[in-house]
């Protein structure tokens, strides 16, 4: 008698915990990782100087102004020819040393030209190119007098072979984020949409966010969405409502992608991307460095011991059970405590 009692209360409190943790999923804030692509438009040689330098600076300057009146953290992947290019006498050096200089802007490598394919290339040509175009804007990531390095990184078009990864590793990169939640992922790493570290190296993949259209998912960047599905800038502006709306509700991080010669060459996706910021934030958002969400994750995942493979989890909802946070995983595990007690009362 006195053991069904305390069976009883046992899933009373369990209940009462569990509908708790589901209230506070819905304020749990969402993480979001804003990386700014700062690159040579590939177009620019049809443009005037003028027009090259609105295309490539002035998004970058409005981009950025954007995020910093809003108080919030970004990472802006620069190319190592975006750092020597020079109009007339406009060094675009200038313009990563002026973003370099922010302690809320991380910088992170982006090949040294728009146009490189690494996973065409040897391991050799790869750490060639790949250190010389650090070293090109490193010498500019200098803040309170101060050389910082430079620790992520994104190959263009997400090409890339298993030399690249040798070179990360070699040139001791923290994180890659060349890699798409359920489209382009790590062995195992399908369903993962927090950061993971990668099986026999030592960086971090980080997912770029994925959306559905159509029924084909898709990577959430504003060039894809622009030049691949052809959305227009109110399309996407919808697009990335939606996909933070289904991350509060799944309790993924958002990681987003704009690039300046998008932005700066359509109106309408300078809105979106405006648009965006300001929802965002007044959703209470948690606007991190790619960087951050790789200590996120770090803090979170394999430790202890405990595999995840072994719990049949993924990083992303582990991240949320061992923090309590909620999302509609852990809602999951709670509903099935639920239900394994009360079964063994009946
Ligand atoms: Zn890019």
């Amino acid at each position: 008698m006195l053991s069904k009692q305390l069976s009883t209360l046992c899933i009373i409190c369990i209940v009462f915990f569990s509908l708790a943790e589901i209230g506070q999923a819905t304020n749990r804030p969402v993480v979001v990782n804003i990386m700014i692509d700062a690159e040579l438009s590939p177009t620019a040689q049809n443009l005037t100087p003028q027009e090259e330098e609105s295309l490539e600076l002035n998004s970058l300057v409005e981009m950025l102004t954007d995020i910093d009146s809003n108080g919030i953290n970004t990472t802006v992947y620069f190319t190592g020819d975006f750092a020597s290019k020079q109009i007339g006498n406009v060094s675009y050096k200038d313009y990563l040393i002026r973003a370099a200089s922010k302690p809320n802007h991380e910088i992170a490598l982006h090949s040294m030209t728009t146009a490189d394919k690494l996973g065409l290339m040897s391991y050799e040509q790869q750490l060639s190119l790949l250190t010389r175009a650090k070293d090109l804007i490193e010498t500019a990531y200098i803040r309170d007098d101060r050389s910082l390095t430079i620790k992520g990184f994104r190959p263009q078009y997400f090409n890339q072979s298993e030399d690249t990864y040798k070179v990360l590793d070699k040139m001791g990169m923290a994180y890659d984020s060349g890699f798409k939640a359920g489209l382009l992922y790590a062995p195992g790493h399908k369903n993962d949409t927090w950061p993971y570290l990668v099986e026999n190296h030592t960086f971090y993949a980080v997912p770029v966010s994925t959306y559905r259209v159509a029924g084909n998912l898709v990577y959430t960047c504003d060039l894809c969405s622009k030049q691949s599905i052809g959305l227009n800038g109110t399309q996407w502006s919808d697009i990335l409502v939606g996909k933070f709306q289904e991350c509060a509700d799944q309790g993924d991080p958002m990681v987003v992608l704009f690039h300046n010669f998008v932005s700066g060459d359509d109106d309408e996706y300078m809105t979106a991307f405006r648009k965006f910021v300001d929802f965002a934030e007044s959703e209470n958002a948690t606007f991190v460095t790619t960087m951050d969400l790789v200590e996120m994750a770090k803090r979170n995942s394999p430790m202890s011991g405990i595999s995840p493979a072994a719990m049949g989890l993924n990083s992303s909802n582990l991240f949320h059970t061992l923090n309590l946070a909620s999302s509609s995983s852990s809602k999951k595990f709670a509903l099935i405590d639920i239900f394994s007690f009360s079964g063994s009362l009946s």
